[in-house]
């Protein structure tokens, strides 16, 4: 039995930051508790393979309970961080379900990671999924495979030639890799399955604001990469940033302040930035600690924060010495911290912690790779040859490791991808449409019920929503003229500067701060319960606009 008198030690994040903590915690004489918001370790860098279904969500994830059957002092547990009360510490955690419940700590290890950032465009998230979860390799899988199909169904012409036109934005190593893969789908894979249309056909543009693709490799490596691609077949559009994004295509606004260009692309993949998961930026501001404009966490140098010795940060999110979001710091920080745990156990003062850079290495095409270690740097099939040794490796667990290279030897010798299957909805299940797209049908205008607090604008909503207590939260968080709006099906809370501007023309607004102090009391301290009753008043109201 696990002694309720050892230091408790919660890990937030099961990624490669908190499983290398929980780890090496395994066997010390603390009771350590694995909190993630979904129930596996995910390995990332091979996300963009189960996107393009090469491999599947098995292969690159596996349960953290799995993981941990045998450490009898690890617990791991299913939910989401959402806010800290330090002085009491405790953690507030949210369940799938909504209902929350707390967590208590002793040592608080965040290891939670980044999502993906639209630089304040959150409605590009509706027509661009980003390259961080799961959720996004199965959206992105549905989009690549279901564009081929619906461009089938189409005579000749611009209507087809969208659908064939696949735009990624960022050509860092996700973007590389995720363009790559689309010319080799188009390609070798799909080359001979269509009568209507020839999938080799099909545009893959890749741009970025950068004047090379992958810049945090080497620019010999870098030259090489971008010859491999352009063989590929991918067009490169640098020197540029995609300046709007839409059902049907692309804005793209030259770096140097050209004239504007329209893409017409129907399937649009976003790899472009990274930012804080809302919990970082929720405990960077309880505990009044600085964090960059990205949102990484200040650190000293042993990744505790400055003033809270019983609070580490690890991985992405460490906001120090400009240390990569790379998987090896990740879990060399998660080693570290365990280290510093048991060196206090002992009553030994910590180390400061030195980032080891082992290297970095990223897949262009079949039988070509980047390899960069120190001085040593490798392309072609050697680079191919020694990144899949380097990410079989890695991967977590012997079975997905055994059947991962099983798979890629298929792919290899066959051409096929064997995980294509993406889930379309159906018409018995309103929440999951069978199309994506007929959500951005024009809306009729509404109006909205008087006293609910919705504001309607120029078009009504779309589709039933859900305001959650996390919408809530953030507008309580935000400043003092921020409003929740709905744009493009989603929540957002903006400024009035923001809300003045073209990218929310057509938002509905729901409630302004100031209105939401103002029926709550005015202090803007509530409880998860109060939090979580305005939430859902806010959503019958809203729901109510909708149907
Ligand atoms: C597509 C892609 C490809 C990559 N390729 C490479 C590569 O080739 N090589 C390399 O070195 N690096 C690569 N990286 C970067 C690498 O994956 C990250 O640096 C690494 O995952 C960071 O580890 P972490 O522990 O900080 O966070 P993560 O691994 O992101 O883990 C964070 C965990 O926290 C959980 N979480 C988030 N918020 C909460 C909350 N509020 N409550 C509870 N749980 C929460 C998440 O579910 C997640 O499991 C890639 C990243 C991506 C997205």
């Amino acid at each position: 039995m696990v002694s309720q008198s050892r230091p408790k030690v919660l890990i937030i994040g099961g990624g490669f930051g908190g499983l290398f903590c929980a780890r090496r915690l395994g066997n010390v004489d603390v009771e350590v508790t694995l909190l993630d918001r979904s129930a596996g370790h995910l390995f990332q860098p091979l996300l963009y393979q189960c996107a393009t279904g090469t491999l599947s969500i098995g292969h690159i994830s596996r349960p953290l309970r799995e993981e941990f059957a045998r450490h009898r002092n690890v617990t791991t547990l299913l939910g989401e961080a959402i806010d800290i009360d330090p002085a009491a510490r405790q953690v507030a955690v949210r369940r799938p379900d909504e209902t929350t419940y707390t967590l208590d700590y002793d040592v608080l290890v965040l290891a939670a990671g980044m999502q993906q950032s639209y630089f304040d465009n959150e409605h590009f998230a509706q027509w661009a999924p980003g390259m961080k979860t799961l959720d996004d390799a199965l959206s992105i899988r549905q989009r690549l495979f279901t564009a081929f199909e619906i461009a089938e169904t189409l005579p000749p012409g611009p209507e087809r030639d969208s659908w064939l036109t696949f735009a990624v934005s960022g050509a860092g190593p996700t973007g590389v890799e995720l363009a790559g893969q689309i010319r080799e789908m188009a390609t070798r894979t799909l080359a001979n399955e269509f009568h209507s249309i020839e999938p080799e056909d099909a545009r893959v543009l890749l741009f970025d604001g950068g004047d090379r693709v992958l810049k945090s490799f080497a620019p010999d490596l870098a030259t090489k990469a971008t010859n491999t691609l352009q063989k590929l077949g991918v067009e490169l559009c640098l020197g540029v940033h995609v300046t709007d994004v839409r059902q049907d295509g692309v804005t793209v606004t030259q770096k140097n302040g050209g004239a504007q260009e329209q893409y017409a692309a129907r399937t649009v993949l976003w790899t472009a930035g990274v930012e804080a998961v809302p919990f970082a930026r929720r405990l960077a501001e309880t505990l009044g600690v600085d964090a960059d404009h990205a949102g990484r966490i200040h650190v000293d140098p042993d990744l505790s924060v400055p003033g809270r010795p019983e609070v580490f940060v690890i991985g992405d999110l460490v906001g120090r010495d400009k240390l990569p979001g790379v998987a090896e710091n990740a879990m060399q920080g998660g080693l570290h911290v365990a280290a510093c745990i048991r060196r206090d156990l002992e009553g030994k003062p910590r180390r400061a912690y030195r980032y080891r850079d082992l290297g970095s290495a990223a897949y262009i095409s079949h039988g070509n790779a980047l390899l960069q270690v120190g001085p040593l740097r490798l392309a072609g099939r050697l680079g191919w040859l020694a990144w899949g040794f380097i990410h079989i490796a890695f991967l977590t667990g012997l079975r997905n490791r055994v059947s991962t290279v099983a798979t890629w030897l298929a792919t290899i010798a066959r051409a096929s991808r064997y995980h294509r299957a993406f889930m379309l909805g159906s018409d018995g299940a309103p929440e999951q449409r069978y199309t994506w797209t007929s959500e951005d049908q024009p809306a009729q205008p509404e109006t909205p019920p008087s006293g609910s607090g919705v504001e309607g604008r120029e078009q009504g909503i779309r589709r039933p929503m859900t305001i959650t207590p996390e919408d809530v939260r953030r507008l309580l968080a935000a400043g003092d003229d921020a409003q929740l709006v709905m744009v493009e099906g989603r929540t957002a809370v903006v400024t009035g500067d923001q809300l003045a501007s073209d990218g929310y023309r057509g938002a509905l607004e729901i409630i302004s701060r100031k209105d939401l102090l103002a029926r709550t009391g005015g202090t803007g301290e509530l409880s998860d319960a109060e939090v979580s009753a305005e939430a859902s008043a806010l959503d019958a109201a809203v729901n109510e606009l909708g149907g």
